[in-house]
């Protein structure tokens, strides 16, 4: 079923058709159609129907999708059905601000351990986790099967903690650190550059008001 190349865009809108679909899911809804889809995330119809074709047929003509069915579909082809641990290196402002977002659990991310090397913070319990200190990363990551790991340490720390990852085994990184960090190619690796993102906007602000 994964053999074609599918558009990181339409993964991207497939979580967002799923967020949509669990929401509509909780109102009770049984049957949607492509363009009720469109218009509670605002895409094209067209542009639903072609992200759904990646993955086989699953609507009734005329009838539309079943929720709960394409829901569950497109959770399986995120990967999301079974959930994820996670692990967070770096309990500052933003990995704080992590440890603490719902929408993690929600998604069925499970935060099971967090790792910093400051020791006023090493030992601090965050909503039941012990922050433990990062020479643990790799006795703990396998221990606990963790396969993700989000970095929010500074930039000229991440390396670094990405190199003790990758020796745990870990499988994907979630890098929230301004920097470029070098990963061998099995490791899943996303950036998150808040400051770039924010750079993109006031571009296309200025853009705009030129
Ligand atoms: P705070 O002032 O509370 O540390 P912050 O968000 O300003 O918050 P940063 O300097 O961005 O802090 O660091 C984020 C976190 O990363 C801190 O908790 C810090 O102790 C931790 N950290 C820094 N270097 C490393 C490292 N090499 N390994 C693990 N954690 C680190």
């Amino acid at each position: 079923m994964k053999t074609l190349k599918i558009p990181e865009a339409t993964i991207m809108r497939l979580s967002v058709y799923s967020r949509y679909l669990s929401e509509i899911d909780r109102k009770g809804i049984i049957t949607i159609s492509s363009g009720d889809i469109a218009e509670g995330v605002g895409v094209s119809p067209a542009q639903v129907r072609k992200d759904l074709a990646y993955f086989g047929e699953f609507g009734i003509r005329g009838v539309g999708y079943n929720v709960k069915d394409l829901h569950r579909h497109i959770l399986k082809i995120l990967g999301l059905s079974e959930g994820w641990n996670l692990a967070l290196i770096g309990i500052g402002n933003l990995g704080l601000a992590l440890s603490t977002y719902r929408g993690f659990k929600d998604r069925g991310f499970n935060i099971t351990c967090i790792f910093d090397n400051n020791p006023e913070k090493v030992g601090m319990v965050i909503n039941g986790i012990e922050v433990l200190h990062t020479d643990k990363i790799e006795e703990i990551i396998p221990q606990r099967k963790t396969q993700i790991a989000a970095i929010t340490v500074p930039a000229d720390a991440a390396q670094d903690v990405a190199d003790k990852l990758v020796k745990a085994g870990i499988k994907a990184i979630l890098n929230f650190a301004p920097v470029v960090l070098n990963v061998p190619p099995e490791i899943e690796l996303r950036n998150v550059d808040l400051a770039v993102n924010l750079e993109v906007l006031t571009f296309n602000l200025g853009g705009r008001m030129a």
